[in-house]
C-alpha cells in the first residue's frame, strides 16, 4: 500500500489508473500546509486520510474518501477556541465533462477532472473545508458565552421574577 507522509509537496495522481487496480491510499497531512484553512485557531494538528479507488458497474471511477482530524475553531458564542473532532466520509465519482456529470449516479458527489489528474493535497484540503462546521459552537455546558440572538432574547424577555420586582417598585 502506498503511503504518503505529510510534508511532501502536493503531487498529481491518476485516479483512473488507481481505480483499475483498486488502490487504497492512506496518509497524513499537516494542517499547517493547508493554505486555505484560515479559520483554524491552531494549525498544529495532523489530518489522516484513506482513499479507496474503484470502478463501478457503469464504468465510472469512484473514490471513497475518509478523513479524520481534530481542529480548533473559534466558538461563535463565546469567541474562545473550541476543539472539534471531525470524521468525514464521502463518495465521489470522477467525471471528465458535463455530459459524464449528467450520467453519474446521484449517490456520488461529482468530481470534475478536466485533465484526468488529481492534485492529492488540494483534494484532501477540499474534503476538510467541506467537513468543517459552518457555525462552530462549544457544547452548551462548556461554553461561557451567549450568541447575539441569545443575548437579545435574554434582554428583551424579562423573567417573571423581574416583572414582579418592577411591580413592587411601582407601589412605593
Ligand atoms: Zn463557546
Amino acid at each position: 500500500m502506498p503511503r504518503l507522509m505529510s510534508g511532501e509537496k502536493s503531487h498529481f495522481i491518476d485516479p483512473l489508473r488507481f481505480a483499475h487496480s483498486k488502490q487504497r491510499l492512506e496518509g497524513s497531512l499537516q494542517l499547517r500546509l493547508m493554505k486555505r484553512l484560515q479559520r483554524l485557531q491552531d494549525d498544529g494538528d495532523t489530518l489522516h486520510y484513506r482513499l479507496l479507488f474503484d470502478v463501478d458497474m457503469a464504468g465510472f471511477c469512484s473514490i471513497e474518501s475518509e478523513i479524520w482530524v481534530s481542529v480548533i475553531l473559534q466558538c461563535q458564542r463565546c469567541l474562545k477556541p473550541s476543539r472539534f473532532d471531525i470524521h468525514k466520509r464521502n463518495l465521489l465519482g470522477v467525471v471528465n465533462n458535463q455530459t459524464e456529470m449528467a450520467q453519474l449516479d446521484s449517490s456520488y458527489e461529482p468530481l470534475l477532472l478536466e485533465d484526468g489528474r488529481l492534485l492529492l493535497n488540494e483534494f484532501i484540503e477540499d474534503e476538510l473545508l467541506l467537513a468543517l462546521p459552518v457555525y462552530p459552537l462549544h457544547q452548551r455546558q462548556e461554553c461561557s458565552g451567549q450568541t447575539v440572538l441569545e443575548r437579545i432574547n435574554a434582554e428583551s424577555k424579562p423573567t417573571p421574577f423581574a416583572i414582579l420586582e418592577s411591580l413592587k417598585k411601582d407601589h412605593h
